[in-house]
């Protein structure tokens, strides 16, 4: 079963999907799609957010 991470359920006005295999690789795509498409680090989202990035992956 797939992990998919919607950028929208993060508040963001994008149609980006995340797919991968695994949570941690959601994770790790979505930090690069954050920085490269929303100018967004990775090391500077707080906890607070991380936990609710990690809330929004869904089972695919
Ligand atoms: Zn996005």
């Amino acid at each position: 079963m797939a992990k998919v991470l919607r950028c929208k359920d993060l508040g963001m006005n994008c149609t980006k999907e995340i797919r991968a295999e695994t949570e941690e690789e959601v994770l790790q795509l979505a930090a690069q799609h954050a920085e490269q498409d929303h100018g967004i680090h990775a090391a500077s989202i707080p906890p607070s957010i991380q936990a609710m990035v990690r809330a929004a992956i869904k089972d695919e």
